[in-house]
């Protein structure tokens, strides 16, 4: 029997909770990993969804089997409501998301860790057989994802002051450094 394939994804924002959903659902040994206490990253501060052209591409991501997005719905505080620049859009709670997503995911089978900051990889020869976790035992696989979004780097709020992208993260309470 062919050997199950054991995918890594670092950064549980939505890309990375998409990925390691789709992986798991191709049969998969999935691990997540993500370096703040919580999922979803950036994910947790603006909710908005389905609006404009994105209800038509949700329609079709939940035909072709990504029901991740029916966590979004099942989420929503405001359906169909419309300001500027926003036609029909839907808007979820950033307080029921984080522990939706986590219970899909893991209902789906893929282990989560939180307050796992990834800061390096191992190879034999050119390829990668583990990511470096920080305060964690190495993760060993086959495939490796890099879903770490495109957030500022750490601890420019200490640097800019308060107010980037980087609030969202809670980097200080995850450790800046
Ligand atoms: C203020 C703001 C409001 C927004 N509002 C909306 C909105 O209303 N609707 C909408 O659709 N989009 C919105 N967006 C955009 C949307 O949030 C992002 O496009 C999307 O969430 C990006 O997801 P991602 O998974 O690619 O990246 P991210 O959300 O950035 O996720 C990356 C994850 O990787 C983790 N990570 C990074 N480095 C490491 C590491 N070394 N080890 C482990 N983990 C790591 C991070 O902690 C993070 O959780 C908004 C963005 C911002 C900044």
């Amino acid at each position: 029997m062919a050997k199950v394939p054991r995918v890594i994804v670092v950064g549980g924002g939505w890309g990375g909770c998409a990925a390691a959903a789709a992986a798991r659902k191709a049969g998969a040994e999935v691990v997540l990993i993500e370096r703040a206490d919580m999922l979803l990253g950036t994910g947790l501060v603006g909710g908005i969804f389905r609006n404009n052209g994105r209800f038509t591409a949700s329609e079709k991501m939940l035909e072709m089997g990504a029901d991740i997005f029916a966590v979004m719905d099942r989420c929503a505080i405001h359906t169909n409501v419309e300001f500027p620049g926003h036609k029909h859009a839907s808007l979820y709670s950033v307080y029921k998301i984080e522990p939706a997503v986590r219970e899909y995911l893991t209902n789906l089978g893929v282990r989560i860790l939180t307050n796992a900051r990834v800061i390096d990889v191992a190879k034999e020869k050119d390829k990668i057989v583990c990511v470096v976790v920080e305060k964690h035992e190495p993760v060993h696989g086959d495939v490796f994802v890099d879903a770490t979004g495109t957030s500022a780097v750490p601890a420019n709020c200490t640097k800019y002051g308060n107010g980037c992208a980087m609030c969202i993260l809670r980097c200080h309470t995850s450790d800046p450094e």
